[in-house]
């Protein structure tokens, strides 16, 4: 199993970040945003593959790139259509759909599309048609958000967090379910052969008493699982971008990032320009290596930086960040 992952775009520029979740029988791929350029540097073929189309918001420059992957995608059935967005943002998707003639369109395309609008405390989905043009807007399916679970996918969940940048940005983390292996080596020095009950050894936890057959000895199901089963955490990455990092949200993100393994974040200001930062809802490289620092994530990767720092810029940025937060990166090539 692994998680692997790819920053799009250029700095100073439009970005996005492409993360795919392997669990060795199934592979699952998320773009987070869509900048301008951004899905073409995935090319079409993987671009056809994007399982979940997830936006922070819909600021130009997180949604300019989106024509490319909808043309690749607009009639597609070999996998099911899903984009995300903050609440209040559904029409949006809904006037870019309809960006186009679709007088060639008739009911014979099938391709199927759900936006889910991520509220506080529900996730809301609306369903269009490559056969209606996208002219309706079908249903509107409501859920409570379980557990701040948003999607349920093979071998992992995304989680997400609402951020405040003028507008609601949603924040994402990836988080790849732990591993369970059975130590074969202790197996077989404890005398025991594989067999079908290695499926319920693997499963839930044994109640109290709970006992097993092997062979035809019976076992208490507790002290084996205690014994046998190996587990090792998942991999996970959070993708963070245009908020503003006031007081309560580098409290909430303390909380909900702590372990997380690669926590990808905007950093579009230096620490001298936290007027500006502030007044466009945005956070500097400093609040964003703090926040790292506080939560004890793995390590940080910068992104989204503002156009108005050259190289040099971004390299002093880099190194503000690291005296704060040490394992702190940007993507290969950006400085
Ligand atoms: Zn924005
Ligand atoms: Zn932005």
């Amino acid at each position: 199993m692994s998680v692997s992952f790819q920053v799009l775009g250029q700095p100073g520029r439009d970005n996005a970040l492409f993360v795919k979740v392997d669990t060795g029988q199934a592979q699952t791929r998320l773009l987070f945003d869509c900048g301008d350029g951004c899905p073409h540097q995935l090319g079409a073929s993987e671009g056809r593959e994007v399982d979940h189309l997830c936006f922070s918001h819909l600021h130009m420059d997180h949604i300019a790139g989106f024509d490319y992957f909808f043309r690749l995608n607009f009639d597609r059935t070999a996998k099911e259509n899903r984009i995300w967005v903050p609440h209040g943002s559904a029409e949006v998707i809904h006037h870019r759909f309809r960006g186009f003639m679709w007088n060639l369109v008739d009911e014979k395309q099938e391709g199927e599309w759900f936006v889910h609008e991520i509220a506080p405390d529900i996730v809301r989905e609306t369903r269009f048609l490559a056969s209606d043009g996208f002219r309706t807007a079908h249903g509107h399916l409501e859920w409570p958000r379980r557990n701040r679970v948003i999607i349920d996918g093979e071998g992992f969940v995304v989680e997400a967090i609402l951020l405040d940048h003028g507008t609601p940005s949603v924040g994402y983390i990836v988080r790849e379910l732990a591993r369970v292996n059975v130590d074969t080596i202790k197996l077989y020095a404890k005398g025991l052969k594989p067999g079908p009950w290695v499926k319920r050894l693997r499963g839930p936890v044994a109640t109290p008493g709970e006992m097993i057959v092997i062979g035809e000895v019976e076992h208490p199901l507790g002290a084996l699982q205690a014994e046998l089963l190996v587990t090792t955490p998942g991999d996970s990455i959070a993708y963070l971008t245009d908020f503003r990092m006031t007081k309560a949200t580098a409290d909430e993100l303390a909380e909900r990032l702590r372990g997380v393994n690669a926590v990808v974040c905007e950093s579009q200001y230096r620490a001298i320009d936290t007027d500006l930062a502030e007044r466009v809802m945005h956070s500097t490289a400093e609040e964003v290596a703090a926040m790292a620092a506080r939560a004890g994530i793995g390590r940080l990767i910068l992104f989204h930086f503002s156009d108005r720092y050259d190289v040099e810029a971004r390299r002093e940025m880099l190194r503000d960040a690291r005296a704060i937060f040490a394992n702190t990166s940007v993507p290969e090539g950006w400085v």
